[in-house]
Parts: C-alpha cells; structure tokens; sequence
C-alpha cells in the first residue's frame, strides 16, 4: 500500500507515494495541467484577487470537472497575506460553491481566520468534506475543528515535540498526512505519526486510506 501525501506543491511523483499535487490558478493558469495524476486546484488566498476572480473562476470551473482533480483548493483564508478578508471571504465563497456543484471536497489554507471558516462552514452549510491542510495549532482549536466536522491534515508540525498537531495524532483517527512545500520526506513524517498512535507504519497507511475512500464516497 501507498504512502498518501495529500498535500505537495512538488511534482515529481515516486513510486511508493500517492500524492496529490496543489496547483494555483493563479500562477499556474497558463501552464497545461496534468491530465492523469492527482491533483488539486484553487485559487490560493495569497494571490488570489477579487479584480481576476472572474476570468479565473472561469478557467477553474473548466478544470476541476477534470477526473484527476481530487481535491478543490488550496483555497482559504489568510489574515496575514493576501486581500482584505472581506475579498478573500467573497474568493473563498465561490470556490466553496464549485466544490458542492462538483461534489469534491476542499483542501482549506487557513491563517488566524478559523473563527471565519467555522462561521463560513455554518452559514453556507458546506456539505462537502472540508480539510484543513498544515495543521499546527493547539490541541484546543483542533479539537474545536473536529467537532464542527472539519477534516485536519498534519505535515511537519508532528516532529516537534508535544506539538499541538502531534497531540491531536494520538486521539483522533480521522485525518490525513502531506509534505507541503517541506523537503521532509513523507515517509517520516508517516514514520513519526505512526510512533505517536502507537502502531505500524502499515496500519497508519491502511487507516489513511480507509479515510480517503470515505472522503471521495460522500
Ligand atoms: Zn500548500
């Protein structure tokens, strides 16, 4: 069985790893995008603005019907980096809007807005699994996430010691593991959260799996 990276701004594909390679529309728009390996596209919060979102919009929703486009996003939210979040909010809404029409589930930035994103998830009644990608926040506001039904993915914040993330690791099953632009292998970091659940690095691939064919059966 595969390692799955769900989140890799890397192209290279190895073999022993599925991954799931994130590509931005605006940056990538004229670039030809993969027609067979997993990817995700969005418009990511850090270029996204609201004065291109219609024309990328456009190109987006021509893609993402594409088969290999497993997840919508990386798309969210950024109070550090981006547009106001009055425009980032709007972005974000149609790409939400995107992923119930196509029935994909979303892979979510999320930066010092989580308040926002749990208020967004509410009031549009999301009903599309929605993942939030890096994880590395207390153990308090991911418990939070959780419960309001959000997915977490966790990359190298599981390495430090007592991280929140890590802590999360040994109480919760439903989640997913990524290299995000990180050069750590994903092997150790699947390595590491094995260690933390106390079991195998096949079992921790057996329930990461279990977990993504839930994820695409909604
Ligand atoms: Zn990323």
């Amino acid at each position: 069985m595969d390692f799955l990276d769900i989140h890799t701004h890397k192209s290279a594909q190895r073999k022993g790893v599925a991954s799931i390679q994130s590509l931005s529309l605006t940056s990538d728009i004229f670039l030809a995008m993969p027609k067979t390996k997993p990817i995700s596209i969005g418009l990511h919060p850090w270029y996204a603005s609201l004065e291109k979102l219609d024309i990328q919009l456009k190109y987006l929703s021509v893609l993402a019907k594409q088969p290999n486009v497993r997840l919508i996003g990386e798309c969210g939210l950024d109070k550090l980096k981006g547009e106001n979040l009055e425009n980032q909010t709007i972005i974000l809404e149609t790409q939400v809007a995107l992923a119930e029409q196509l029935n994909k589930p979303l892979i979510l930035h999320c930066v010092k807005a989580f308040a926002e994103l749990i208020e967004l998830k509410e009031r549009l009644q999301v009903k599309v699994p929605m993942i939030i990608h890096g994880f590395n926040k207390n153990e308090a506001l991911g418990k939070q996430l959780i419960a309001k039904g959000f997915l977490l993915s966790f990359g190298t914040s599981i390495l430090k010691e007592n991280s929140g993330a890590s802590k999360l690791l040994e109480s919760c099953d439903d989640f997913f593991l990524e290299t995000d632009d990180a050069g750590t292998p994903i092997e150790e970091i699947y390595e590491m959260a094995a260690n933390l659940k106390k079991c195998s690095v096949d079992e921790l691939k057996a329930l990461i799996f279990a977990n993504w064919k839930n994820l695409n059966l909604i």
